[in-house]
């Protein structure tokens, strides 16, 4: 279709044309992305969403409009075929060029903070201020697309499962996971706040109750917390909920979604079922409750070996019911001198009096733990325990239990890394399942749910009345994938007896628990379906199925590591009427 004289609406898009086009007068929209002047003849790549094209401008007509970088224009004229030498073999367009006949500025540019389609680095600080030029990158067109093929894969799978969208609220009452609200104060009801939603948690729930059934949903949730590099203040979630079910229907249900995913999004075979295991294995085989499965170096339990291995602190500390383990490194990775003071220093970090090492032989091993195996009958056996061969160095931990699974599992992923044991070719999903109930935090002198209140415990009498919180294991679960947790769900309680029970476990008191969840604790006993669910942290799978492990890169706008938003300068102080419209008096400290 020739564009009309005047008409500066596109026929095509910059990454469109090809050899076939050659002879079509066409008009294309898009950014001066470069500019070349060949003795008199200017040559522009014209970039939009699609790709680039080369405009070439005849001295004529570009002595009547004035370009410059990133200007919005628009060109009609003739495509023609380039010369073979000056084809562009890496572009999509690469064998065509456009020869402008018209060309219209629609909107200047004035110079952009950094180039768009440049080589050099540009610093967070710039990309975020300017958010709006990053996002004109190709990489990032890519990523926010890459994430809206992944949502909607996810989308369809859940539909095609019988799965129902419902938008739950964003003002709402606080949701307790563990993290402090944002409050939105109401000007209707002075000195009153509402709630972001740290999760759909209590909404899904209740639309169970109400027989909903299988609820899935985008959403938007909010969570005041100090910031880490794969954090964001508001964050997406595919959350979901469905009726009559246990564990393995839910896993079930996400196995078959994160194939249809994983196949549409990425084009990859997921190999199903994930394999679940239970969080006290995951511990202690891998000292984290989120292990990368794509390589060994699990930690094993060296009691047998210890118990008689005449080493004070080994037999102190299980004599002190604490534990001693250890975890083999294979020998072609060597480890110096100087790398196991590094890691000596990590282990300290988290609690560790030090780190007792051992180079594995049957005859004439070495390192500080050799002379407590005095012979080969011992090495053998140390070895065995460890799954050590000839040549592996040893890395040992010793005392309270969850301080030697820590060090230990820091140290498997910190060695992991370092000599790239993960195979790249691996998709590492599972299941973890039943992590403790509660955990007891001892500054706040009580105990906390370790997922959150709603969570079914494994044993509905909790163990009976007498019985020790730290002992009971719930119906939680995470899938973790290839060393990160991508989410978290649980079987939830559906009996307001024991979700009472949950809550005086909790130190919440009968007032507390009237103001906060009565409304809910009423909704169960009006008829509560057994039910379970799971969100999935979606900013961070996108991340990850991109190979990238920071979120910010496919967030279209995301906040700084202290929730600032640097483009729009948020937060920002308010005008004063608008706080007494709110009811508020702000007191900052000095
Ligand atoms: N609401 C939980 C969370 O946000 C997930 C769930 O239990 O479904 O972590």
């Amino acid at each position: 279709m020739a564009a009309a004289a005047g008409n500066w609406r596109r026929t095509h898009t910059c990454g469109e044309l090809r050899h076939t086009d050659v002879g079509k007068t066409v008009t294309l929209n898009g950014w001066v992305a470069a500019r070349r002047n060949h003795g008199g003849i200017y040559f522009i790549d014209l970039r939009d969403r699609y790709g680039l094209t080369q405009v070439v401008l005849d001295e004529k007509l570009s002595a009547t409009v004035k370009l410059g970088g990133e200007y919005v224009i628009s060109v009609t004229g003739p495509v023609h075929a380039r010369d073979a030498a000056n084809v562009n073999p890496d572009r999509e367009t690469g064998r065509i060029e456009l020869v402008a006949e018209r060309l219209e500025v629609l909107s200047p540019s004035r110079t952009p903070a950094f180039v768009i389609d440049g080589d050099e680095e540009v610093s967070t600080e710039t990309r975020l201020k300017f958010r709006y030029l990053d996002l004109r990158r190709s990489a990032m067109q890519k990523n926010l697309a890459h994430r809206a093929r992944l949502i909607s894969a996810m989308r369809k799978a859940f539909e095609a499962q019988g799965f129902i969208e419902v938008e739950t609220p964003i003002l709402t009452k606080a949701t307790p996971e563990g993290a402090r609200d944002y409050l939105v104060p109401s000007r209707v009801h002075p000195g009153e706040f509402y709630a972001l939603p740290q999760s759909p948690q209590i909404f899904k729930q209740l639309l169970m109750v109400a027989g909903l059934d299988k609820y899935f949903q985008v959403a938007r949730c909010f969570r005041d917390e100090d910031l880490r590099a794969d954090r964001q203040p508001e964050f997406t979630q595919l959350d979901m909920e469905m009726s009559f079910v246990e564990e393995e229907d839910v896993f079930a249900v996400w196995e078959q979604v994160m194939r249809e995913t994983w196949r549409a999004a990425m084009g990859l075979e997921l190999k199903l079922p994930f394999p679940r295991l239970r969080w006290e294995e995951a511990m202690e085989r891998f000292g984290v409750d989120k292990p990368d499965l794509r390589f060994g170096l699990e930690l094993k339990d060296l009691a047998p070996w210890a118990s008689t291995s005449g080493f004070g602190v080994f037999t102190g500390a299980l004599a002190a019911g604490g534990r001693v383990m250890g975890l083999a490194v294979p020998a072609p990775h060597a480890l110096s001198r100087k790398d196991i003071t590094g890691l000596e220093e990590v282990a300290k970090g988290l609690g560790a009096s030090g780190l007792a090492y051992w180079k594995a032989a049957r005859e004439g091993s070495s390192g500080p733990l050799a002379r407590f195996v005095p012979d080969a009958a011992s090495a053998e056996r140390l070895m065995t325990l460890l799954g050590a061969r000839e040549g592996d160095t040893c890395l040992f931990a010793a005392g309270d239990q969850d301080m030697v699974r820590k060090v230990l599992g820091e140290l498997r992923v910190q060695l992991g890394k370092r000599f790239s044991l993960a195979d790249k070719s691996i998709q590492a999903f599972a299941w973890v399942t039943h992590f403790p109930l509660f955990e007891y935090d001892k500054d706040a002198g009580r105990w906390f749910s370790a997922h959150h209140p709603f969570t079914a415990p494994e044993d509905w009498t909790l163990g009976g009345e007498s019985a020790d919180p730290a002992q009971l294991a719930s119906r939680s679960y995470d899938l973790v994938y290839n060393g990160w947790e991508l989410g978290s769900g649980s079987v939830r309680i559906h009996r307001p007896d024991v979700q009472e029970r949950v809550f005086q476990i909790l130190g919440i008191t009968p007032e507390e628990r009237q103001r906060k969840f009565g409304f809910f604790v009423e909704a169960l006993a009006s008829g509560a379906p057994p039910h379970a669910g799971f969100a999935m942290g979606l900013d961070r799978i996108v991340a990850l199925s991109l190979g990238m492990d920071n979120i910010r890169e496919v967030v279209a706008f995301p906040k700084t590591a202290s929730a600032a938003d640097l483009m729009c300068e948020a937060p920002s102080p308010v005008a004063p009427e608008q706080l007494a419209e709110v009811h508020i008096r702000t007191v900052v400290p000095g």
